[in-house]
C-alpha cells in the first residue's frame, strides 16, 4: 500500500488530510504515530520556508512521502500581522484565547470595511530523492468585533465570511473545509498529486 506521512500532530488537520488521501488508496500516518520524531523548529520567515522545512525533515527521517502545512492569518490593517507568527502572536506559548484578544485590541476603533484579511496555507510535498513541491490556498474574510461561534480553532470565532454571513466557528468542519485556505490548498494538491508521485 502507498504510504503518506502528514507532518502534523494536530488531530483536526490530520483528519482533513486523511479524508483526502484514504480514497486515493494511501495509508495515512501522522506525527501522532511517530512520537520519536525529533521536534522540527519553524525557523523560516515565510509560510513556504516553514512548510518545506517540516515536510523535508519528516520525509528524510522516515524515507516516505511526507506532507506538511504552514498557515496563518494576515490582517490588512495590521500590515499582514500576525502572519507566520499567528500561533504565538500573544506570547511564547500557543494560546488561541490570548491571540484573539490581542487582535481585537489592535483593531480597536477600526471600522468594519477596514478589518479585511485572509487565512493563508502553504502545503509542501516532499518525496525522498525528488524536488519538493508546494501549493497554496487562501480564504478571504473580515475580523469581527467579538467572538462568534464555538466550532473550529485558532482565530475562527472572529473570522467573518461575507458570503456566508457567519464566522468560520459557526460552520461545521465540512462547511469550513469547502471554503477554507487549507481546503483550497488540498484541492490543488489533489490535482497535482498524480503528476508528482509518478
Ligand atoms: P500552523 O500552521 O499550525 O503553524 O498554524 C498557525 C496558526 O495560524 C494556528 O495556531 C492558528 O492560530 C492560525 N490558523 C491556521 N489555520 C487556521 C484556521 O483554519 N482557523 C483559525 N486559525 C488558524
Amino acid at each position: 500500500m502507498k504510504k503518506v506521512l502528514i507532518a502534523t500532530a494536530n488531530k483536526g488537520k490530520a483528519n482533513e488530510f486523511k479524508n483526502l488521501f484514504a480514497p486515493l488508496g494511501y495509508e495515512v500516518t501522522t506525527l501522532l504515530d511517530y512520537p520519536e520524531m525529533d521536534d522540527i523548529e519553524e525557523t523560516g520567515e515565510t509560510f513556504e520556508e516553514n512548510a518545506i522545512l517540516k515536510a523535508e525533515a519528516a520525509s528524510s527521517q522516515f524515507n516516505v512521502l511526507a506532507i506538511a502545512d504552514d498557515s496563518g492569518l494576515l490582517i490588512d490593517a495590521l500590515n499582514g500581522e500576525p502572519g507566520v507568527y499567528s500561533a504565538r502572536y500573544a506570547g511564547k506559548e500557543k494560546n488561541d484565547e490570548e491571540n484573539i484578544k490581542k487582535v481585537l485590541r489592535n483593531l480597536q476603533g477600526i471600522p468594519p470595511h477596514k478589518r479585511t484579511g485572509r487565512f493563508h496555507c502553504t502545503l509542501a510535498i516532499s518525496i525522498p530523492g525528488k524536488k519538493t513541491f508546494t501549493v497554496t490556498g487562501e480564504c478571504e474574510g473580515r475580523i469581527t468585533n467579538e467572538k462568534m461561534g464555538e466550532g473550529g480553532f485558532g482565530y475562527d470565532p472572529i473570522f467573518w465570511i461575507e458570503d456566508e454571513s457567519r464566522t468560520l466557528a459557526q460552520m461545521t468542519g465540512e462547511e469550513k473545509s469547502a471554503i477554507s485556505h487549507r481546503g483550497n490548498a488540498l484541492k490543488k494538491l489533489k490535482e497535482i498529486l498524480p503528476k508528482i508521485v509518478n
